[in-house]
């Protein structure tokens, strides 16, 4: 009879993330299969599992995903990891599963932590439904390719990025979105410096020419008419505040979006016009 395999999900920075059922099952697997099998025993070591590890990544999924597939089939169980998160989502581990189940093998998810997922949750009130993007792709064709058939998609997008690509990822979609779509930079998810920081893509590119990028990024772009680039009602009612009791419309507009955590230049343009058009 033949094994299973198990794709286990990671934590993606807090080791508190790891769930109880995927200690079970890596205690329990006869072998691991891992993206990188330095970071999965450090991972192991920390809950002191020892395990055979074989590796498993991009550029050997070919032969060794044959060798695991054998080894499953003879009877043994699989557990499948990466270096953080879900295995399949943006990782290693799609192929695998196809040939498992093409294969009759039974597969089973031990679900945990996954980046976009985590980010999402972060964003508030962007609406219910998303599309997951992923990375762009290093070749310049497919990527404006990628970005030029989301110009007219309406739900949130999110997207994978590493920081040394930020800033010309970031260009890209100022080219391919416009300066006012709003964009969420979730970074550093479970980790000491979690944040998740709105703003326009315009502010965006302006602020990461000025810093570097650093951590892990996840990149929510609102759709387009999902979420125009007008300020959050909290937002702004917090900037007409701080203009009624004084502040210059900058000046309010920039305490009220680093209090809600919102874009400047919408709540900037709105107190603009409060003051163009004044209530009686
Ligand atoms: N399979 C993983 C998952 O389910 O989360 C994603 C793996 S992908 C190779 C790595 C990307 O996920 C990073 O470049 C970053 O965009 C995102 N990511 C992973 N960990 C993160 C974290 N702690 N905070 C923010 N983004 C993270």
């Amino acid at each position: 009879m033949s094994g299973t395999l198990y794709i286990v999900s990671t934590p993606i920075g807090n080791l508190g993330d790891i769930t109880l059922r995927a200690l079970d099952v890596l205690r329990a697997a006869d072998f691991i299969a891992a993206e990188d099998t330095r970071v999965a025993h450090r991972l192991l070591s920390h809950f002191d599992i020892h395990k055979p590890l074989v590796s498993y990544y991009e550029h050997n999924k070919l032969a060794r995903g044959d060798e695991i597939l054998a080894r499953i089939q003879s009877g043994e169980s699989c557990a499948l990891t990466t270096d953080a998160g879900t295995p399949a989502i943006s990782d290693p581990g799609a192929l695998l599963v196809s040939q498992c189940r093409e294969a009759g093998i039974p597969v089973q998810t031990v679900p945990g932590a996954c980046a976009a997922v985590a980010a999402f949750s972060l964003c508030g009130n962007i609406g219910a439904r998303f599309t997951f993007e992923g990375f762009l792709s290093m070749n310049k064709v497919s990527r404006r390719e990628h970005l030029a058939s989301l110009v007219h998609e309406t739900r949130p997008m999110i997207f994978y990025e590493a920081p040394h690509k930020l800033r010309a990822t970031l260009d890209d979609f100022v080219r391919t979105f416009g300066e006012d779509r709003v964009v969420y930079f979730a970074r550093e998810l479970t980790k000491l410096h979690e944040e998740c920081v709105a703003r326009t893509l315009g502010e965006a590119a302006a602020f990461y020419r000025e810093h570097e990028p650093r951590g892990e990024y996840v990149l929510i772009v609102t759709g387009a008419d999902g979420t125009p680039a007008a300020p959050a009602v909290d937002a702004l009612a917090l900037a007409r505040r701080y203009a009624a009791e004084g502040a210059s419309p900058s000046d309010a507009a920039r305490r009220a979006a680093r209090e809600t955590n919102m874009p400047r230049s919408p709540i900037y343009r709105a107190l603009l016009a409060d003051a163009a058009d004044p209530e009686p």
